[in-house]
C-alpha cells in the first residue's frame, strides 16, 4: 500500500470485511501510527507492535506476514485499532495528491468517500508527517 490513510463506512458497513472474511489490509501492513495510537494501544496493555520506516513513519509491525495485532481471523485490537485502519480504505493518493479508494481494496465500491472523510484523511497525514518531524528532532 503506497498510499497513507473513522472508516469511510461507519462499523455497521464495515463489517463487510468481516462477512467477506477479506483481511487483505492487514496482510504486510505498512499502516502509520500516530502518537494518539500508540499512546491508546500502550494502555491497552501492549508493547513492541511498531517499526520506524525509513521513511521516518512508525508502523504497525507484522508478524507472519500480517499485522501484528491480526490472529488470522480478525483485529485483536479492533475498538482501539489506529485511525488509519479506521478510514481505510480512503488513503491519501501521493502522486495525484488526493483522497481516494485503494485500488487494492477488493470491497472498495461497497464504501463511500465523503467530504468529511477526505479532510480527515488530510489532517491524519499532516499530523503523520509533524509527529514523525517531532520523532527525528527528538532522536538526533
Ligand atoms: S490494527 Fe487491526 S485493522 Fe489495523 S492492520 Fe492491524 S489487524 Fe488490521
Amino acid at each position: 500500500m503506497k498510499a497513507l490513510f473513522e472508516s469511510p463506512a461507519k462499523d455497521g458497513v464495515k463489517s463487510i470485511c468481516l462477512q467477506r472474511s477479506c483481511t487483505k489490509c492487514c496482510q504486510d501492513t505498512e499502516m502509520p501510527l500516530s502518537d494518539l495510537d500508540i499512546s491508546r494501544i500502550e494502555k491497552l496493555g501492549f508493547r513492541n507492535f511498531s517499526v520506524v520506516k525509513r521513511n521516518g513513519h512508525r508502523c504497525l509491525r507484522n508478524s507472519s506476514g500480517r499485522c501484528v495485532f491480526h490472529d488470522g481471523l480478525r483485529c485483536t485490537i479492533y475498538f482501539g485499532r489506529p485511525e488509519g485502519c479506521r478510514f481505510y480504505p480512503a488513503v491519501l493518493d501521493l502522486d495525484r495528491k488526493q483522497v481516494t479508494l485503494d485500488k487494492h481494496c477488493p470491497n472498495r465500491s461497497l464504501f463511500r468517500l465523503t467530504p468529511q472523510i477526505s479532510r480527515g484523511v488530510i489532517r491524519l497525514v499532516h499530523r503523520l508527517e509533524s509527529e514523525k518531524k517531532r520523532t527525528q528532532v527528538t532522536v538526533v
